[in-house]
Order: structure tokens, then sequence, then C-alpha cells
């Protein structure tokens, strides 16, 4: 045992120094001997993006073993959006730990459980009668919204979209787009998924109407609505690359789901509970979606999902059909209702708004002047940037994976995404003051500034022809 592993490690929560501070390089000799722990006892199959060991978090910060402090601009994949510890969760969690940590939904139920489906019958879009039902993570809810639309309608056929992200189980992966990593080797998938064509604006340049009525086109004659049971959508693609559909699209496939039979699922695991700056990215494009599955954001860091939807739809199975041994765990559900007090009492809906307006602006004046930023977009604190070859438009990974990389050396922790992996998406924290978020965006233009003046031929790759930039 060193002297410093004596020393009790900071609390977390928003009386976290919030500042960048860096006093060793990345990763410092403490996250270095964890990294070769992990590399010798943890699956080769599980990543990380941030080589640092995490000892407290809050705010916008999360410090390090070695006493590093990075400016989090990722919430851990959109999950601390009201913040890392928040006081609210950690005093709900502590003493729903005290008092049981479990009994099974299932075999004897308890308040919290109900506490937390009423109130996001009561948050989500839309106010027809509504039920839920509680699971343990993102995928599990989606897999269990296709169950019942299934058993609703009787029909098999489920459509996910191009770039759609929707989990890692077996049949997630396969409603999910991409191959690797997510699918690759791990084959083969469920059946009866088929997939249509997106509206992503700045490759198809297509009006959401035109958009819509491409992808109705493939679904009636590759699949046709008889044997169509849902169709499942994130209003805007999370890891496929931050894609806002153009305006129409999604009401139009909404009417169509309607007229047809079919069962319209939402997945808002990664866009619910504020972060578009409304509490539903559903709220934003202004539809109601049939049923609406939730993970993400909602308990502030503890495990919980949900499906949430038309009470009839919910209703369709069999007693006994729906469950798990831990779906709604007692403790998950304590933070999600502080997680949900905090999103309905302490202005978040509009610290989004503002946070996207600041991330927004800022890089958007980057972009003006560097057009190796092809686009910037998003909703509320939801925004990435698209990175390309000015010269073509062609996707442009190796930069994008290199910003990332020296942002992060950098103490700015951002994360990538996109089908073509050319993505750098932002979700800080909403708990993350102005201060910090521009300085965040600060050491993101500083590395811009430098790829583009000492190591351009590098970063671009040998084929890139010569940059028209500068
Ligand atoms: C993260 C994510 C999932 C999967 O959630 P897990 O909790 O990782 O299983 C599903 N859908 C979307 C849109 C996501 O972003």
């Amino acid at each position: 045992m060193t002297a410093a592993t004596l020393t009790a490690p900071p609390l977390g929560g928003p009386t976290l120094p919030q500042e960048r501070r860096l006093v060793t390089a990345i990763p410092g000799p403490r996250s270095q001997e964890l990294l070769a722990r992990k590399a010798a006892a943890v699956s080769a199959g599980v990543g990380h993006t941030v080589p640092v060991e995490a000892i407290a978090a809050g705010g916008g910060v999360v410090v390090d073993a070695d006493g590093n402090s990075f400016i989090d601009l990722g919430s851990g994949i959109a999950v601390t959006t009201v913040g890392n510890a928040h006081p609210r969760i950690v005093e709900a969690v502590q003493a729903q730990v005290a008092q049981f940590t479990h009994t099974c939904f299932m075999i004897s139920p308890y308040e919290s459980y109900v506490a937390v489906a009423e109130a996001l019958n009561r948050v989500t879009p839309g106010d027809h009668a509504k039920k839920s039902a509680l699971f343990n993570s993102g995928a599990e809810a989606v897999e269990n919204a296709v169950k019942i639309a299934r058993k609703y309608t009787g029909k098999p056929a489920v459509v996910a979209f191009d770039h759609g992200y929707h989990g890692r189980t077996n049949l997630t992966m396969a409603l999910t787009a991409k191959a690797m990593p997510y699918k690759s080797g791990f084959g083969p998938f469920a059946s009866e998924i088929y997939r249509a064509p997106l509206s992503y604006p700045f490759r198809d340049g297509l009006s959401g109407p035109d958009a819509a009525a491409r992808a109705i086109s493939v679904i009636e004659k590759q699949v046709g609505a008889d044997n169509l049971a849902a169709v499942i959508i994130e209003p805007i693609q999370g890891e496929g690359g931050f894609i806002v559909p153009a305006d129409g699209f999604l009401p139009a496939l909404v009417e169509w789901c309607r007229a047809n039979g079919v069962v319209f699922i939402a997945d808002e695991v990664q866009t619910g509970f504020a972060r578009t700056g409304a509490m539903f990215a559903s709220d934003v494009f202004g539809i109601v979606p049939d049923l609406i599955t939730t993970a993400k954001g909602m308990a502030g860091g503890l495990p919980l999902a949900a499906v949430t939807g038309r009470a009839e739809i919910m209703d369709a199975s069999h007693l006994g059909g729906l469950g798990g041994t831990y779906g709604g765990n007692p403790i998950a559900c304590a933070a999600a209702l502080a997680a949900i007090e905090a999103f309905e009492t302490e202005g978040l809906i509009e610290r989004a708004r503002e946070i996207g307006g600041i991330l927004t602006e800022r890089l958007r004046t980057i972009q003006a002047a560097d057009p190796r930023l092809g686009e910037v977009r998003g909703r509320g604190a939801m925004v990435a940037v698209e990175f390309v070859d000015p010269a073509t438009g062609a996707p442009d990974a190796a930069l994008t994976a290199a910003v990332a990389k020296a942002c992060i050396a950098e103490g700015v922790i951002v994360l990538t995404c996109g089908t073509y992996g050319n993505v750098i998406r932002f979700l800080p924290p909403l708990a993350i003051g102005d201060a910090l978020l521009n300085e965040g965006l600060d050491v993101l233009a500083s590395v811009l500034d430098e790829s583009r003046t000492d190591s351009e031929p590098v970063l671009a790759g040998d084929d890139a022809p010569t940059p028209t930039a500068d």
C-alpha cells in the first residue's frame, strides 16, 4: 500500500472543484496500473475511451486517481444528464439501500416502481391513457417493446433504419445497423428484421416528406404492412452520428404507421429526459409515439429502463409475459424519482437549450474558418460535428479519432460516433457551468488548429488530396 492509496478519494457531486487540471501525463501512473490489471482480468472485447481510473465525478468534471480533473462533455454516454452524484440522487439511494435492496417486483411489489411508472406515463408525449413496464438496460427495453408490439398486432416483422443503434443483445444487434464493432462475428441474428433508409439531410439532400416517401416505399415493397408489427426509430440517431431528420420525416412515418396498424416505437434511450431541450425528442418533432423506450438519462447513473405507451398496447401481454428479476430495482427506482424531480424542478430543460446554444454557436464559428467541419447539428445539449475531407465531402474518420484523442490528452472528455466514425458528439451533463463548457470548446478549437498546421498529412491519411483549407 502506498501512501496515496490510503488517502480517502474526494467525494463526487457538484462540490468537486469545477476545473480542468492536468497534473500528470494521461494516463498517469496509477491509471496505468489499473489499465494493466484491466488488460489481464477483463475481456478484451470491453474497450474504454478515456484511459484513466475514475474516482470521483460531479457537476462538469471527472477526477482520476492521479489527481487529474477532466471536463466532461460525454456524461458517460448521456447518462449523468442531471450531473454525476447529484445530491438528490445520493440521498434517495442512500435512504433506499438502507431500507431494502430487492424483493423482485414480481414477488412483492413496492411503491417506488409504481411511482416511476406513473411519472413516465405523465411526462412522456401524448395525453392518452398510458402504462409502463421497467427493465434494466436500454437493450432490454427495446427487446420488450418489440415483444409487446408483436403480441398486440399478432404480426412478426419489425423495421429499423439505416444508422440505427438499439443495443448489443441478439435482437437489438439485429436492429442495429453498424457491423463493426457491434455485430461482426456475433450472428446469426434474430429474423424478421428489415431496414429502411433514413432521412440524413447532410448526405441525402432530401426533404422530410421525400425521405419518408422513400422509406415507406421500401417498407411497403419489401415487408408489407400486413406483416409488420412495428417501426422502431431513434428520433435523433445517437451512435449513428446524431443525425437529425429533415422536418416532416418523423410525422409522415407516424401517420403511415397509424393508417396501417403498425406500432410506432420511438427509441429515446439516448435522446430522452431533457437532453434535446425538451423532455423527449419526440416533443421536439411534434410526434406522439405508440411506445417509447427510455433508459440512459432516467436514473442519474443507476441502471433502469422502461417501455411506456398506449395502455391497450402495453396490456396486450398475458399475465407473467413481461418482467425480469431485477427490472425496476428499488434503488434504481429511488434514483429515477429523484432524477425526474430534478428534471422538473431545476430548470434542466431550459439549461439544455442554453448549453445547446453555446455549443452550436462556438462550433459554427470554428466551422466558418475550417471546412473540415462538414456539418454542426443537433438539438439542445445533444450536438455533434461531422468531419469531412473538404475537397470531396468524404467522411474523415482518421481526423475525428485524432482530434478526440488529443482533446482527452488535454483533459476534455469527448466521444465519437457515426456510421463512418467521423462524428464528435457533445453530451455534457446539464450541471456543467458555462466557463467549463467554454474552456472545453477552447481546447477543441486549439486541437483543431494544431491538427491543421502541424500534422495534416498524417491525420488526413496517405491518399487524401491536398487540403483546400488555409
Ligand atoms: C445506448 C442505447 C441503447 C442500448 O442501451 P443499453 O443500456 O446500453 O442496453 C438502445 N438504444 C439507444 C438509442 C441507445 O442510445
